[in-house]
Parts: structure tokens; sequence; C-alpha cells
């Protein structure tokens, strides 16, 4: 293989993709089965040419990309792969580091370690947290809870509202775990009046909730937690990145508290997947609960390996990708972008506030639109299914006070306010 060469076509490959990615179909269209039956069912006997790949890229797997780059991606949380990003990815492919111990890679612990306090600042967090990248949030609230439960001997339950990500049953599920899910208000926000901790050795509290992004009242079940000594993690998973404008801040008052919190920069931080950030001011306990060196992980530095704070041996060099997004984007250019997000999410409130027969059904908050056509379910249902067959955008649902919902979220950092003009108009002529 010819490094340089290849090398170049791939990166000839990104560019045109990223040029082109509006033009394709957002969510493939292919039925299950239908790429793998495309594949060939042996592997090769002898070594093919790199430009082999691409062309099977372009020729069978393309098809079956949905396309999270696209700027008319309105799914779920959309999320950008952002130059700076992706340019990382293959400079720590190059490295290839693996973060057993401190030695094993000084630098990928040691950036990690300024990185993280770089991100922490950007949120308006205090200082000397400690913080490391794991690859979801699925995982950071893992290891968040273990500590939890290990700091509390014989408290079985984590208490979270009807609205919390399900990655915290998840987790509950992996540890031994009861999950005691508290009623929410009609704004979707965890009652911390209803908060019953008997037994309880941690809450989840929610900054932006995967429904709605509603925001839980962190301060208030901050108190809470602290009268019954009980740990609080909150999941900013999504909109955690958004603090990055003091305007936003509002949703933090009371994170300081915290014992942990978990933010994606994978979600609404530019930064290719994989790429969870868990804080904590409690580094200890997360220690206690995962160090285990054997003997031939001994070494005389006189430094706690990353290693020791969660259940992976082997940690990637994620540290690369967010400090080059930081540094290739500066405060500033992911302030414009987050604001410009939230002021297409506004926009497109409006419109659907405004045309007689919709209605929002959520308060807005941050970059997420929740709404549906007046009607039953099912009409909603299916208005979703023709939206998506199209192809031109590709949104999700949820389901809010048993009703089926629509979703729109801004994020991309690609989409602009042209993209959402043309998804309202996708809409209301699927709804026709
Ligand atoms: N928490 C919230 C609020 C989320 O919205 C999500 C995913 O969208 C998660 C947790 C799970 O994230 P991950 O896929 O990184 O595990």
């Amino acid at each position: 293989m010819n490094l340089a060469e290849d090398g170049r076509a791939a990166l000839d490959w990104v560019v045109d993709y990223l040029d082109r990615v509006e033009d394709f179909p957002v969510l493939s269209q292919v039925q299950p089965g239908e790429i793998r039956d495309r594949l060939p069912t042996e592997p090769p006997a002898d070594a093919e040419p790199f430009r082999n790949v691409l062309r099977d890229l372009d020729d069978v797997l393309m098809p079956g990309i949905t396309h999270w780059q696209s700027p008319n991606y309105f799914a779920y949380f959309s999320i950008t792969g952002s130059e700076p990003g992706i340019l990382a990815e293959l400079l720590i492919a190059a490295l290839n580091n693996v973060g057993i111990l401190w030695r094993a890679s000084p630098a990928l612990q040691e950036l990690e370690e300024v990185t993280l306090d770089w991100l922490s600042q950007l949120l308006g967090l205090p200082r000397g947290w400690h913080g490391q990248l794991e690859e979801a949030a699925s995982v950071s609230t893992l290891i968040a809870l273990a500590a939890a439960r290990d700091v509390k001997p014989g408290a079985r339950v984590v208490v979270c509202s009807e609205q919390t990500h399900s990655a915290a049953d998840k987790a509950c599920k992996l540890l031994g775990l009861e999950v005691r899910r508290t009623p929410s208000d009609d704004e979707f926000r965890l009652v911390p009046d209803a908060l019953d901790l008997d037994g309880a050795c941690a809450v989840v509290a929610t900054v932006g909730t995967t429904s709605t992004a509603s925001v839980d009242p962190v301060a208030a079940i901050a108190d809470a937690c602290e009268r019954a000594a009980v740990w609080l993690h909150v999941d900013a998973a999504y909109a955690g990145s958004a603090m990055v404008c003091p305007e936003f801040r509002w949703a933090f008052d009371g994170v300081e508290r915290a014992d942990s919190l978990v933010v994606n920069t994978h979600k609404w931080m530019f930064t290719p997947m994989g790429c969870s950030a868990l804080l904590t001011r409690r580094p200890e306990d997360l220690r206690r609960a995962f160090s285990l060196v054997p003997e031939f992980l001994r070494t005389p530095d006189e430094v706690v390996s990353f290693s020791e704070y969660g259940p992976v041996l082997g940690r990637a060099f994620r540290a690369l990708k967010l400090w080059a997004v930081l540094r290739c984007f500066g405060r500033s250019g992911l302030q414009a972008r987050v604001r410009e997000a939230v002021r297409l999410a506004e926009l497109f409130e409006g419109w659907v506030d405004a045309e007689p027969g919709w209605e929002v059904c959520a308060p807005r908050h941050f970059s997420l639109v929740c709404f549906r056509r007046l009607g039953s379910d099912e009409d909603n249902e299916r208005l979703l299914q023709r939206i998506n067959a199209g192809g031109e955008i590709f949104m999700s649902h949820t389901r809010l006070n048993g009703r089926f919902v629509l979703r729109l979220a801004v994020g991309n950092a690609r989409t602009e306010e042209r993209h959402v003009r043309r998804a309202w108009d996708v809409i209301r002529s699927s709804a026709e």
C-alpha cells in the first residue's frame, strides 16, 4: 500500500463526501440484510489494493449509510464530525497509542487532563474537577453510579425521573441496582419534593432530557442529595455543550454541587463519535471502585494512571480529537454554532406555533422542538413515516403524556436557515 497516494485518495473522498453530503437521502432506504447480502461471505485470500475499499464504500456501503453528517439530519440529537475532529482521528490512528498506564503514553493522559480542564472552564464549571473521556454517556454514567454504589454500601436504589435516559437503567441493571422513577411536572422536569431517597445511593438529574430537552432543577435536587448524603450525577450529555454560552448557564445552576457530570462532546461539541466527558469532584471514589493493578502493570512511576478510574484498561487517545476541535473552533466558534442552532430551532418553533393545525408540545429548550399535527397518534406516526421515506430530511419522535410527538433537533454545524425552512416545507407537504 502506498500511504501517501492512498491517503490522498481517502482525503479526496472525505472532501467530496462532505461537499455532497446534503444531496444524499438522509435516512438510509435499504431493507434489513440488503447490505450484508451484497458483501462477500468469505474474507479475501490475498491482499487487495486500498482503492477497492474506497470503491466498495461507494458502491456497496453508501446506500446503507444514514447521513448523520447531513445538514438535513434532525433526528434524535444531531451531531457533527467536524473537519479538525476528522483529521485528528487520522492522527490518533497513526499514533495508535494505548493508555493502559501513564508511561504507556504520558501525552495521552496529560493532554486528557488539560483538555478536560479547558472543557470545565468553557462550560463555566469550578476549577479542579477531575475529568476523563469515555466512549459514551452510557459508560460515563455506569462509572459514576458504580462509584456511588461503593460509597454507600447497602443503599441499592438510584432515583431519577420519568424522563431520565435509559442509560441509567442499563447501568443499574449491570450494577445490580434498582431504579426508582420520580414523576415529572407538566414541563417534564423532575419534582424535587417528590424525591424519595430512602435506601438511595444516587440521584440522576438531567440537564437537557432526551425527549424534550427539559432541565431538572439541579440546585433543589442537590439540596435533597446533601441532606440524605446521596451521590448526585448530572446527565448533560446533550445540553452540556450549550454551557459554553453564558446565557444558557441558568440550566447549570447547582451543577457545581454535583458529584459527577457527563457531557457528550461528540453530541454538540463537533467532535467525532466516541468522546464523552465524565467530570467529577470525587475522583478518589471512582478510583476505589475501579482500581485493580496486577503485577505486570506495576511501575515505579509516582502517578495514577487513568485506567484506574474506569472499567477499560487500554484507553484510546480521545483527547487529541477534542483538543483539535477546541483549538480550531475556539470559544467564540463553539458559541457561534451553538447560538445559531438555538436560533434556528426558535425560528422553527415560531413557524409551527403560527400555523393552524399544528401545536408545539413542550417548552423549547436549546435546539430541540417537540411538536405534532392536530389529529390522532396514528396520523402523526404515518406522517413521520412519509417524511423519512422521502429521504430529504430525517426526524424522530417521542411520546409525551401518552401522545405521539415529532421531534426536530437542530445541531449539525452544517445546518443553515435554508435547511430548516426546507424541513418545514417537507413536513407540511407530507401532511397534506
Ligand atoms: N443521556 C442523554 C440525555 C442522552 O440524550 C443520551 C443519548 O442521546 C444518552 C444519555 C446516551 O448517550 P450515549 O449514546 O453516549 O451512551
